[in-house]
């Protein structure tokens, strides 16, 4: 099975170190049952200077955002968070990782008020190429418009990073795979274009970079703000906006931003071949920016790397 998570040695759970297979939690929890459950995706590289996390606090303060939004607040400061995931990456041995810390809600009650179930608070750690595929990143996707759409915004608040609302992203996502393509692209209520699974999507047309606004219905993502900021860096205009489905299909270049796919291009939506049908110039000069900046090997002028040897000092 693709994507298959390579286990590591240790995951650290309420302050301590267990073994990976030992970080088991019960049937009847919560999570388990309900979904209760809010986790971040993050990734470590390998860098000249030795393993760095990206933009470490940016994704716990994301994770304590979505924690406040259901009521859930963990038992350790962000701080603490910082450091144990700084720990996790040091005690595995990764010289470049995904890292998903989780709090979540474990066995108590099954009511719908969760008050009663203890909040328990992990970080795992795994080995993980490109989500995509390795070859992603070069050639580019083939992708759908998904029959699903995203939720309304008062049904499920997507600035909150949670289990939950991934029932959704696993429809988009399995309708997609078993229709021969890589990812789906969803709708929003409003009949405009969201997002990917687990992905923000960009378009560029007549040079001008674009992306659908935060509107409620997608994940305000990490890697969404790094582009933002690199395309306006390298000159090219950027525009929040509205994006009917139909500008996918005329748009020049379309690439994909996420934590786990990077800055992958999409070379083709519906069986419409998108541009030259592989990464356009000035998606690849994005993706090449971005992965000089995350990898170390360009200067990191935004101080995004926190470096795991110096404990993210300097
Ligand atoms: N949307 C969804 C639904 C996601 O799961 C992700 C991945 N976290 C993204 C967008 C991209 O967010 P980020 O760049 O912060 O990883």
């Amino acid at each position: 099975m693709a994507n298959q998570l390579p286990a590591s040695s240790w995951i650290w759970k309420e302050g301590e170190f267990i073994a990976w297979e030992d970080a088991t939690v019960h049937l009847l929890s919560m999570a388990v049952q309900f979904g209760t459950s809010i986790f971040e995706g993050i990734r470590c590289y390998s860098t000249p200077r030795g393993p760095a996390i990206f933009r470490l606090k940016d994704h716990l303060r994301r994770l304590f955002d979505s924690c406040t939004i259901y009521r859930m607040p963990p038992g350790f400061s962000p701080e603490e968070l910082r450091k144990a995931c700084h720990d996790t990456v040091r005690k595995n041995d990764h010289q470049s990782c995904y890292i998903r810390p989780m709090v979540l809600r474990g066995f108590g009650s099954a009511s719908m008020h969760p008050g009663a179930s203890p909040i328990e608070t992990f970080v795992a750690t795994w080995d993980w190429g490109n989500y995509l595929g390795e070859d992603a990143l070069k050639d580019g996707v083939d992708v759908c418009v998904s029959s699903w759409n995203r939720a309304h915004p008062n049904t499920f608040p997507q600035a909150a990073k949670s289990a939950g609302h991934y029932n959704n992203a696993q429809l988009i996502k399995m309708e997609a795979v078993e229709n021969g393509y890589v990812e789906g692209i969803a709708l929003g209520p409003g009949g405009l274009v969201s997002e990917g699974s687990g992905q923000n999507v960009f378009l560029v047309r007549d040079g001008v970079v674009i992306t659908p606004f935060l509107d409620g219905t997608s994940l305000s993502g990490i890697t969404r703000d790094c582009v933002l900021t690199i395309a306006t860096e390298l000159g090219f205009p950027v525009r929040e906006q509205l994006v009917p489905r139909e500008s996918l299909y005329t748009a020049d270049e379309l690439f994909f931003t996420g934590t786990a796919s990077e800055v992958t291009p999409i070379r083709s939506v519906d069986r419409v071949q998108i541009g030259e049908g592989a990464g356009g110039p000035i998606t690849l000069a994005i993706q090449e920016r971005y992965l000089g900046i995350v990898k170390g090997e360009l200067e990191d002028p935004y101080g995004w790397l926190s470096y795991v040897e110096s404990d993210g000092e300097g």
